[in-house]
């Protein structure tokens, strides 16, 4: 009975995902107001100095990184790209897959321009940010393939797409909570997606606070689970984690209700035992 309703609230999910709009998403989510990044206390320079510090600080290496639920963005990779050989990335939707190809070809079918994002990592990382096409260049050199995943599955990625020893880091940016029909099923999914890591490997997790939708396009209204922080941190442990970290952002009132309700951003950095 249990597992009955987990299924159908899973099921549910997937069907709002069905109109989930790549273009509309990042003309949303990854420009201003939401996306300034003028401006140090917007939303985005906080995530990408959060990711360049997790990146940089040592203890995170390896030779492959395994991005969860990539969507139709990249900044997310684009710290980690430095310290990896190997970057895999992931969604559940074709449409998502089929535009970060359009960046990874070059041949101009994006329906946003990455290159601000890449200057101010490059700027981040102590370079000139003119020199931005290098960072480009070797973000599509490490880019090793953008494949299905759904984080509900035990097996969320095909088994032949991983080496057997698994992952040495994953990332994941507003993925797991805003695709989990409850707080169980997000905790389902953490546990799912370590498997794909090996032990001792570190998981950098990016997640929306106190959201209950979001719009994946216009009129695509899609529920999230609502998290705190104690939350998360449970999840965490209940799914074979040790939290290494925990930041918050508070979203500026100014900032709030424009695409959903969110009231701040978590990042975390944990290591799988
Ligand atoms: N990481 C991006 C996109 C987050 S939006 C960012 O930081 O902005 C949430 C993403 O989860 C969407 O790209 C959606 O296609 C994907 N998704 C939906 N259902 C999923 C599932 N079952 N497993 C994995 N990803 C899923």
């Amino acid at each position: 009975m249990e597992e009955k309703r987990a299924e159908n609230g899973v099921a549910a999910m997937a069907v709002c995902y069905q109109g989930f709009d790549p273009a509309a998403y990042l003309q949303n989510y990854y420009t201003p107001p939401l996306a300034d990044l003028e401006r140090k206390d917007s939303i985005v320079p906080w995530k990408l100095a959060c990711l360049h510090k997790a990146f940089t600080e040592g203890d995170v290496s390896g030779e492959l990184l395994v991005d969860i639920g990539s969507g139709p963005t990249l900044y997310q990779v684009m710290s980690g790209c430095e310290v990896f050989n190997k970057v895999l990335l992931t969604d559940f939707l074709e449409v998502n897959r089929q535009e970060l190809r359009g960046w990874l070809q070059d041949e101009g079918r994006c329906s946003l321009d990455w290159t601000p994002f890449l200057q101010h990592v490059y700027k981040l990382e102590g370079r000139r940010p003119s020199a931005w096409t290098e960072k480009a260049a070797k973000l599509r050199q490490v880019i090793m393939d953008i494949v299905p995943i759904d984080v509900h599955c035990p097996l969320s990625l095909a088994l032949d797409v991983l080496p057997s020893a698994g992952a040495d880091c994953l990332v994941s940016c507003y993925c797991l909570e805003s695709v989990s029909p409850d707080l169980a099923a997000f905790t389902r999914a953490l546990g799912n997606i370590g498997r794909l890591l090996r032990p001792g490997g570190h998981l950098l997790l990016i997640g929306a606070l106190g959201e209950s939708y979001y719009f994946g396009g216009p009129g695509v209204k899609i529920p999230v689970v609502p998290l705190n922080e104690a939350q998360v941190c449970a999840s965490l442990k209940e799914s074979g984690y040790t939290l290494i970290m925990l930041e918050v952002y508070t979203l500026r009132q100014d900032m709030r209700g424009l695409f959903d309700n969110a009231s701040g951003v978590f990042f975390v950095k944990a290591m799988k035992e």
